[in-house]
């Protein structure tokens, strides 16, 4: 059946006592992500939108939901807080969004292991957490908003994972609980390496309703803006930072000049055409940063204790990761970005060569992470949007140079990060949602073994 010819008001009747919204407004603001960082996302998605919102409180209430959708072949799109970026929780076939972030308790603590429901802004599990001296190993710069479903199915990594890799690093999962489209679904836990089908998978391969995530010895933590005359000597330190194994930090971000000036909070505390990066700093480990620093020819011109954030400069992690770009479309909306990785041994000389053959069309912006063991730089560089053909020209020349781009500008899952099929991936999805009803249109391994 097509979705316009399903009766929406029939089928929030029949799912009643599940909580659905109708109303055209607030289903067209829960059909949408950040999308819109993407001027070719932009284009293509601005029109989508679900028919009805369904808002399961509990695990018996998804259950009920997938087993009338795939009753009455409905597609579901699974949403935490709609902060994704790529269009992942956009529902490009219609039907039904499933909003879990009603689905959001806090259920224990045990030996540095929180098991949660999905739906849990991150903020609020750490809010749980943290008082008994734990907390999350990384977490994306929308800590605030974000649901740890959400990050688990959509997300990659952020502040933290200078330390501890990212989503898909061995161990940073511990288990998953999730609910499989079929005509009576069934409820899964997958524990360790087995949860991997389904980090990362943007939804398409079963609705996740708890999670437990090994956590981390919390610290006091300080954040601090380090200034450096340029762009190379801000990398060299951020390098050396991030090596440094004895200083313990969760933040090593790099921004030039051209990117730092919209950072507008900051600023006044800013000295202007400088280099600068972003760090957070455990409190014992100030004394051998500060010292690094200096070494490197660096100045500290803003500090302040994590805690201590005002309204009028927010944390300083909500400059960095993806953040980075939204201070930049806040005053040129026609600026988009990049996510390209530059590793290897000599991937500081990468990032000069892609520096000095782009220069000011693309200012560059770097988070320094730990991959497969050794420390490498995202970069998400900020690009001067004029056209699509000059875009992939630019994720071009980085390609053919040795730098893998994870394309920000699609919603298709393998083009957006991996760029090959994830078999394990692939063959969850074949048992978990065979007619193929979760999230369509985003796995392309899976359309084309039906076409
Ligand atoms: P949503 O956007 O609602 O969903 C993300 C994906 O997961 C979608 O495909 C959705 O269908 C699916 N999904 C949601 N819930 C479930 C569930 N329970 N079961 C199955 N599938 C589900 N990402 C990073 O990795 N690191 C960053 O530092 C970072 N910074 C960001 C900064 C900004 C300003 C913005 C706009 C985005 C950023 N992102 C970052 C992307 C995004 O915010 C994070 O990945 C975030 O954790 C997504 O959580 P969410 O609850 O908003 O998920």
């Amino acid at each position: 059946m097509t979705a316009a010819a399903i009766d929406w008001a029939r089928v929030a009747s029949d799912l009643a006592p599940i909580g659905c919204v109708a109303d055209r407004a607030l289903v067209r603001r829960k059909s949408r992500d950040f999308f819109w960082y993407s001027p070719v996302l932009n284009e293509r998605l601005k029109h989508v939108r679900a028919d009805l919102v369904v808002c399961p409180a509990d695990e018996a209430e998804v259950v009920r939901t997938l087993a009338y959708c795939h009753a009455h072949r409905i597609p579901v799109t699974p949403r935490g807080a709609g902060t994704g970026n790529y269009g992942q929780a956009m529902p490009l076939e219609g039907g039904v969004v499933l909003d879990l972030s009603g689905h959001d308790k806090f259920l224990w603590l045990e030996d540095g292991v929180a098991r949660v429901q999905a739906g849990l802004k991150l903020a609020d599990l750490e809010a749980h957490s943290l008082p008994r001296g734990w907390e999350l190993r990384f977490h994306p710069s929308t800590r605030r908003t974000a649901t740890i479903g959400g990050f688990v199915a959509g997300g990659s990594g952020g502040i933290g994972s200078i330390q501890f890799g990212g989503l898909r690093s061995r161990g940073n999962v511990r288990a998953l609980r999730l609910v499989t489209m079929e005509a009576e679904p069934n409820v899964i836990e997958l524990r360790d390496d087995d949860v991997m089908p389904a980090v990362h998978a943007y939804g398409t391969n079963g609705i996740i309703t708890e999670l437990e995530m090994p956590l981390a010895r919390s610290w006091p933590w300080r954040e601090a803006a380090v200034s450096f005359a340029d762009i190379g000597a801000a990398t060299a330190f951020a390098g050396a930072l991030g090596e440094a194994d004895g200083v313990v930090k969760k933040l090593v971000a790099v921004c030039d000049a051209a990117t730092v000036r919209y950072f507008t909070p900051l600023l006044g505390h800013l000295p202007e055409g400088k280099a600068v990066a972003l760090c957070i700093v455990a409190d014992p480990s100030w004394e051998a940063f500060a010292g690094l620093a200096q070494a490197m020819g660096g100045i500290v011109s803003f500090e302040r204790a994590v805690g201590a954030e005002t309204d009028s400069i927010p944390p300083i992690y909500e400059f960095t990761w993806n953040h980075t770009t939204l201070w930049a479309l806040k005053t040129d909306r026609t600026i988009t970005y990049l996510q390209c990785l530059f590793g290897g041994p000599d991937y500081l000389d990468r990032i000069a060569r892609a520096v000095a053959q782009f220069g000011d069309e693309t200012p560059m912006h770097l988070e320094f992470s730990r991959v497969n063991g050794r420390v490498a730089a995202f970069g998400l560089q900020l690009v001067r949007y004029t056209s699509r053909e000059r875009l992939y020209e630019i994720i071009g020349w980085l390609e053919a140079n040795g730098i893998p781009v994870a394309d920000p500008h699609t919603y298709i899952l393998e083009d957006g990060g991996m760029k090959q099929v994830d078999e394990a991936q692939l063959a969850f999805k074949r048992r978990a949602d065979p007619l193929g009803l979760l999230n369509p249109g985003k796995m392309k391994s899976w359309r084309q073994q039906c076409s």
